[in-house]
């Protein structure tokens, strides 16, 4: 079992690993076209674990072909349900099996710690691919109430070749969010993982071929987003785009959808999630924990991170106190250590971007309670401290941006309709939380947030059985539960008249 592995066993692990880098494409591993590839660096320590293959227009092109060509063919897309069923959870038996690499291969690959890879993405990955593939000869199609001379069908059909770009802060999970129902479903997919992370994609490609999934069904070409990204976001034989990632690239990706073939697009993009703590919490330690955790997990690169936190001014200083002690427990590590529960920023990129941000909140007049530095420099990777500013006012560019970094804002408020307009002034609405033992308090907040989920009495709540997305311009369309489905299908209606 991965999780009795000591710091020793991972790093001795780490040594003998064997990497995927090249596209898959109907069925095989092959080189760009172009020959190009690019360096695959860890964060954990800035070295180059391998060159991955650089896909670009050809790639792609060959890709959508090998993909086209099963969806016609009928070979996944004609196959009854439930035998896509056994082919998925085959699949996820895999995954299974294959834990203890898949999360060495992410760990090293994102610098997520250990731990989490562990007890975080891999089962999760598992556990959607599993949710999809017993979904799906589950859920019927339709009959609608017309008068007795007419049948009306309404089918369910798959959209066909499907474009999947995704991020780098759940590289796995994100891929498994857009694999399950869009596979489940019959289509085929083209998967683009973040250049910065693209090796638990390849990986996972040669799982499902080995668990029956046929060749051109599932391809994935690794690159960079102006070049892959966009080839699949312009492609005129794409029908669907399911993109996670920046709220800026998923405009892009409206944009080429128009300038092509109107693609159906799907976007789940950035948030800057309010976290509202009142008075009347029934556990402030509790609440405490969870702000911290809220925006220190994963390095603070979570789509929802709990990145504003609003409390009520007559508890601030006691609160804020007690959510720095658990800011302090988390100091970053080395990944690869199971005790560590704050690991590396994806890149030095993304490091340098949350340390101009600092300074930003800084020269705003926030103050700086805790962090704010780079860590552990001397390993070569890239790490920052969780940092706490207090003082913010949301105006300032750290209360409107998202940082995507360990890094919190702290405002506070007179009354809960403060709250709940500061809550909601922001160009995002993937998530909100609050905390209060008042039903009236819960409900009205929870009506009155304008975000995909909020949370009461915890933070960042959910499972696979329930839709995960965003308001406003956080994107549209649903992940998780089977309401994903429908980005991946569409709907026939077959008007018959009896004669
Ligand atoms: P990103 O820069 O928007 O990249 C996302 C994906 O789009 C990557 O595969 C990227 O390729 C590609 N891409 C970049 N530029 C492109 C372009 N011009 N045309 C086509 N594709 C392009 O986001 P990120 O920095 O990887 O991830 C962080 C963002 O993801 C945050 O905003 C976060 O909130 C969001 N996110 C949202 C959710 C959610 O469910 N709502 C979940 C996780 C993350 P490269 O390989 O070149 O980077
Ligand atoms: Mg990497």
């Amino acid at each position: 079992m991965s999780a009795a592995l000591t710091f020793d066993d991972w790093r001795a692990k780490a040594e003998k690993l064997s990497y995927r880098n090249q596209c898959f494409i109907d069925g095989q591993f092959v080189p760009a076209a172009s020959g190009r590839t690019f360096d695959c660096v860890s964060p954990v320590d800035g070295r180059v674990l391998t060159q991955v293959a650089r896909g670009e227009q050809e790639d792609v092109d060959r890709a959508v072909r090998a993909a086209r060509k099963a969806f016609d063919s009928g070979v996944w897309s004609g196959m009854a349900p439930r035998e896509r069923k056994r082919v998925l959870l085959r699949f996820a038996d895999l995954i299974a099996e294959h834990a203890t690499e898949l999360a060495l291969l992410e760990t090293l690959d994102m610098g997520k710690p250990i731990a989490d890879s562990t007890s975080i993405d891999v089962p999760a990955t598992v556990n959607c691919i599993r949710y999809y593939a017993e979904a799906i000869d589950k859920v019927y199609d339709e009959v609608a109430p017309t008068s007795q001379d007419v049948v009306a069908l309404i089918l369910r059909e798959p959209v066909g070749v499907v474009g999947a770009v995704v991020p780098w802060n759940f590289p796995m999970l994100m891929a498994a969010w857009k694999l399950g129902p869009a596979l489940a479903t019959g289509n085929s997919v083209v998967l683009k993982p973040a250049e910065q992370s693209p090796l638990t994609a390849l990986r996972l490609a040669e799982l499902a071929a080995a668990a029956g999934i046929p060749d051109g069904v599932l391809n994935v070409v690794p690159g960079f987003g102006e070049e892959a990204g966009q080839a699949i976001g312009r492609h005129m034989d794409v029908d669907a785009v399911a993109f996670t990632g920046s709220t800026e690239v998923g405009k892009y990706f409206m944009r080429y959808s128009g300038e092509s073939n109107l693609k159906r697009v799907s976007l789940e993009c950035g948030g800057k999630t309010p976290h509202i703590v009142l008075p009347d919490a029934h556990d402030l330690d509790v609440a405490a924990k969870n702000a911290a955790f809220g925006i220190f997990f994963n390095q603070g690169e979570v789509c929802n991170a709990g990145s504003r936190l609003l409390v009520h001014e007559s508890i601030k200083e006691p609160f804020l106190e007690k959510v720095m002690e658990w800011g302090r427990k988390m100091a970053p590590g080395n990944p690869l250590d199971p005790a560590t529960t704050m690991g590396a920023m994806v890149d030095e990129k993304q490091m340098q971007r949350v340390l101009g941000y600092i300074e930003k909140g800084k020269s705003a007049g926030a103050t700086l309670k805790m962090g704010g530095g780079r860590a552990l420099s001397e390993t070569g990777g890239y790490y920052i401290e969780p940092t706490i500013f207090d003082d913010v006012a949301n105006d300032m560019v750290i209360a409107r941006e998202e940082i995507f970094g360990p890094v919190l804002s702290t405002l506070t408020f007179k009354n809960e309709d403060e709250a709940i307009r500061v809550a909601n002034d922001t160009i995002y609405g993937l998530a909100a939380a609050i905390w209060t033992t008042d039903i009236n308090k819960a409900m009205k907040a929870a009506r009155g947030l304008k975000a995909g989920s909020v949370w009461v009495n915890c933070f960042d709540g959910g499972d696979i059985t329930t839709p995960f997305g965003g308001f406003k311009q956080s994107g549209f369309g649903r992940d998780k539960s089977l309401h994903a489905m429908d980005k991946f299908t569409d709907l026939k209606t077959v008007w018959i008249e009896l004669h």
